[in-house]
């Protein structure tokens, strides 16, 4: 079992990605984040690449996807090579969940989503509930054809891949904790994959080098690593930036009734001038971690 902390391969150029899910419609949040993915390549002669993560099937829609591509194309982004669909490349997510189950470090898991909140009620402040760890260790013969998501049993992941660091701009030498996350999903009861999953796949599948996204994302990031270093992937660098808030510190990408860029864009909106608002933070309420 690997136990570096995790080198970068620096002979390859360096390559962002932007990834959203096309589940609705980008807001400034998404084209700061878009902006700082994009830059960051750009200025040192790399790669920025475009992944759409469609893995939900119910809430993912095609035009959304043609929304966003004309956003970014407003913004006055370019990215490199084709765009990639998450929905298109299943059974490359399907193989690496094959080898968690090979590992023995996933369970199949019936519960529904009230089951769990039921029985995370005693952490009510933990924004997502952390799985109980109700099915680890059931027996689950018979009951396969139920419908069930696959979960990493994260104790064990852990104790298989041993310490790990990662690297985050800001914060340094990060020790890898993916145990506050609890036994996340790798694989989803209506997708063979989850995000957690096919983000790593994919990242290192596409030769990400500095992953760019929102601070939002910081505690995912030590499930990524623990899934890397068990699949044997390299790790990108990463850089959480932080989040766009208006005057009351509230996230825009959350805030009830924040414009969406297509409306701007429609409207008649400058798309490279708020480019470069948003570049410079002029005429932008604020940009707090
Ligand atoms: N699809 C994720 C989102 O829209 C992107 C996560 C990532 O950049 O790793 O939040």
């Amino acid at each position: 079992m690997t136990h570096d902390s995790g080198s970068t391969p620096s002979r390859l150029p360096v390559t962002t990605r932007f990834a959203p899910s096309p589940t609705g419609r980008l807001h400034l949040g998404h084209a700061y984040s878009a902006l700082r993915a994009h830059d960051f390549a750009r200025a040192r002669g790399g790669r920025f690449l475009l992944r759409i993560e469609d893995i939900d099937r119910t809430r993912s829609r095609a035009e959304h996807a043609e929304t966003i591509f004309a956003d970014l194309q407003w913004l006055g982004l370019t990215w490199n090579g084709p765009v990639v669909f998450q929905s298109r490349r299943l059974g490359l997510y399907a193989a690496a969940l094959d080898r968690f189950k090979a590992l023995d470090l996933v369970y199949p898991c019936f519960c529904t989503r009230t089951e769990i909140a039921a029985a995370s009620a005693s952490a009510p402040h933990a924004p997502e509930p952390v799985y109980p760890g109700t099915c680890r260790g059931i027996d689950a013969r018979g009951r396969m054809a139920a419908p069930h998501c696959w979960r990493i049993d994260m104790a064990a992941a852990a104790a298989a891949a041993g310490p790990l660091t990662w690297h985050d701009e800001t914060a340094g030498e990060v020790a890898c904790d993916a145990l506050r996350q609890g036994d996340v999903v790798l694989a989803r009861k209506d997708a063979a994959t989850s995000y957690h999953l096919a983000a790593t796949v994919d990242d290192a599948a596409q030769g990400v080098t500095d992953v760019v996204r929102g601070v939002d994302l910081f505690a995912a990031t030590h499930v990524h690593r623990l899934l890397q270093a068990l699949l044997g992937l390299p790790a990108p660098r990463y850089h959480h930036h932080p989040l766009l808030t208006d005057a009351n510190g509230e996230r825009l990408a959350k805030r009830h009734g924040s414009p969406a860029l297509a409306t701007m864009r429609k409207g008649g909106e400058d798309g490279r001038a708020l480019a470069d608002r948003l570049r410079t933070g002029i005429g932008i309420d604020a940009v707090t971690p």
